[in-house]
C-alpha cells in the first residue's frame, strides 16, 4: 500500500479564501507535505486531468470550473493516505458530507466542492506526476 495522496484545493476554495485554513487541517490530521504548487490549468490541462469524466453530463462545466483561477496542488504523505484523506474531504456533495470533514466546512455544491482528493493508491501516483516533476516530489 502506498503512503501517499493527491490533492487540489479547487478555484472556489482559492477564491473565497479558503486555501489557508484547509492546509491548516490537513496538517492538524497529520499528513506530511511531499509536494506543493499554485497554479491556474488551462481548460486543455483541466480536460486531461479529468480525461476519465469525458462521457459523463458535468464535464463540460468541471472543466470550465477547474480552468476558472488558480489552485493549489499538493502531494500528501500519511499512512493510509488515501483512504484517511477521503475521509477528511467527505463526501463528493457537500450535502452529504459529514459534519467536520473539508467539504462540509468549505464546499458550495456537488460541483463546486472546494478539493479533490485521489480514488487509489495509482490514481494517486499519476495525479501526483501530473502536476510535479521527480524533482519536485519531497
Ligand atoms: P470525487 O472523487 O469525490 O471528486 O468525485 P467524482 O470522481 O465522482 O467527480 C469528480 C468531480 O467532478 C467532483 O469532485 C466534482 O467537482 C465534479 N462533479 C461530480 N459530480 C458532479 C455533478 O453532478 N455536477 C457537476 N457540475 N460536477 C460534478
Amino acid at each position: 500500500m502506498s503512503n501517499r495522496t493527491f490533492t487540489m484545493i479547487k478555484p472556489d476554495a482559492t477564491e473565497k479564501g479558503y486555501t489557508g485554513a484547509i492546509l491548516e487541517k490537513i496538517n492538524a490530521a497529520g499528513f506530511r507535505i511531499a509536494a506543493i504548487k499554485m497554479l491556474h490549468l488551462s481548460a486543455e490541462k483541466a480536460g486531461e486531468f479529468y480525461a476519465v469524466h469525458k462521457e459523463r453530463p458535468f464535464y463540460g462545466e468541471l472543466v470550465e470550473f477547474m480552468s476558472r483561477g488558480p489552485i493549489t496542488a499538493a502531494i500528501l504523505e500519511k499512512e493510509n493516505a488515501v483512504e484517511d484523506f477521503r475521509k477528511l474531504i467527505g463526501a463528493t456533495n457537500p450535502a452529504q458530507a459529514a459534519e467536520g470533514t473539508i467539504r462540509k466546512l468549505y464546499a458550495a455544491s456537488v460541483g463546486e466542492n472546494a478539493i479533490h482528493g485521489s480514488d487509489s493508491d495509482e490514481n494517486a501516483r499519476i495525479e501526483g506526476d501530473f502536476f510535479f516533476s521527480k524533482l519536485e516530489q519531497f
